[in-house]
């Protein structure tokens, strides 16, 4: 084999004359002095739409920006209460406590590692909260997606769900972001639609919400002189919205060579004491991450094998959110059954990136196999 070493992702995996065009697109946004707002961020949204099936998009400055806007743009205020997963990314969190909200950590299944319906409704119950977080981690969507759409429409609860990871999913068939009330995306550049930069954008099936948004982002103008509302500067960039046009050519095949790499391992990693995740029938995934669970006793002597091969890998993520030093000050509540915690010493991602090759998804399953022979 020619290869010694996969990185855990890179970013460098453009398709031919990707970097030229986009150079030269550069060239005239610098020419023409667009720098923010003008046809490539319309364009954007238009495209945006087109490919989630959403009603209404605005986009922003990045993926916590987005969730901070929603939250404001569905009316929450001081001290409201809102529900999120233990397991997510921090940014989930401090968007709650960003708008001087409550938040609440609510416990993930163990099977789904996300939400589930009954531990959803349970919290709903217990603590009435005026919104709720749902995020879809790892480029899968929720499972359970539909009924606790359902639990907190018929309990007056807004829905929000974090889909920086989920572009391009679908849950029964239906595009998660196209199809919530109100989502929120990241195109962080190592997300699956990552931008050349940090940008962001909100969806939602209501043309009332997103309008409030595109005020928030943009210092609550209702004229150029004239404010309605406290908002934040938070507008997307046009280098990054021409990148992500771009981008958005191509990612068809960005998401396909990914899922290939998940399906890859799931077939060749089979049999050994660390399992391969794999979502129900129901959902779609994007191939962002492959998620390996691991007795966490067994993980910390896989990663030295991984480390010693140069097999880079994640540990997505370490740390439940009720866990976080910063977290218990403002937290309003939680419902902990122990699962965000177990996962996040169980998880293990393997290397995933667009366009990563069946050769080096050979190294790391040849690596892990070896591992486990030895052991
Ligand atoms: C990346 C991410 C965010 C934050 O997005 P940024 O663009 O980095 O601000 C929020 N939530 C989840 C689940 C994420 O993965």
């Amino acid at each position: 084999m020619s290869i010694n070493g996969v990185p855990f992702i890179t970013l460098n995996r453009f398709e031919n004359g990707f970097r030229e065009e986009f150079l030269a697109g550069v060239e005239t946004l610098f020419d023409n002095t667009q720098f923010i707002g003008g046809p490539q961020v319309a364009k954007l949204e238009e495209k945006l739409k087109e490919k989630t099936e959403a009603k209404h998009v605005v986009g922003c400055a990045n993926g916590t920006d987005a969730i901070q806007i929603a939250l404001r743009g569905v009316g929450i205020d001081k001290d409201d209460v809102v529900l999120i997963p233990d397991m997510t990314f921090w940014a989930t969190f401090e968007a709650v406590v960003n708008v001087n909200a409550k938040p609440v950590t609510v416990d993930v299944s163990r099977e789904t590692l996300h939400w589930d319906k009954e531990t959803f409704k349970e919290a709903v119950e217990k603590f009435k909260p005026k919104a709720a977080i749902l995020v879809h981690l790892y480029g899968w969507g929720c499972p359970d997606t539909m009924e606790i759409r359902k639990i907190a429409e018929d309990n007056g609860v807004i829905l929000i769900e974090d889909g920086a990871q989920c572009f391009g999913t679908k849950v029964h068939g239906e595009s998660l972001l196209g199809s919530a009330k109100v989502a929120t995306t990241s195109f962080y550049p190592a997300k699956v639609l990552g931008a050349s930069g940090d940008a962001g954008a909100i969806f939602s099936t209501d043309e009332q919400i997103i309008n409030t948004c595109r005020t928030l982002i943009n210092h609550g103008r209702t004229s150029h002189y004239s404010h309605g509302l406290i908002g934040w500067n938070s507008r997307i960039g046009a280098y990054e919205s021409l990148f992500l046009n771009m981008s958005l050519e191509h990612i068809d095949a960005r998401l396909d060579s990914r899922r290939k790499a998940v399906k890859y391992y799931q077939e060749n990693l089979q049999g050994l004491p660390l399992k391969i995740q794999e979502v129900p029938s129901h959902v779609e995934e994007n191939g962002y991450c492959s998620v390996a669970l691991i007795d966490p006793d067994l993980r910390g002597p896989l990663i030295e094998s991984l480390k010693a091969a140069n097999v880079g890998f994640g540990t997505i993520y370490p740390g439940a959110m009720s866990k976080q030093e910063a977290a218990p000050k403002y937290m309003a509540g939680s419902i902990d059954n122990g699962n965000a915690d177990y996962i996040s010493k169980a998880v293990l991602n393997l290397p995933c990136y667009a366009y990563i090759t069946e050769e080096e998804c050979e190294y790391v399953c040849q690596v892990v196999k070896k591992h486990f022979s030895n052991s």
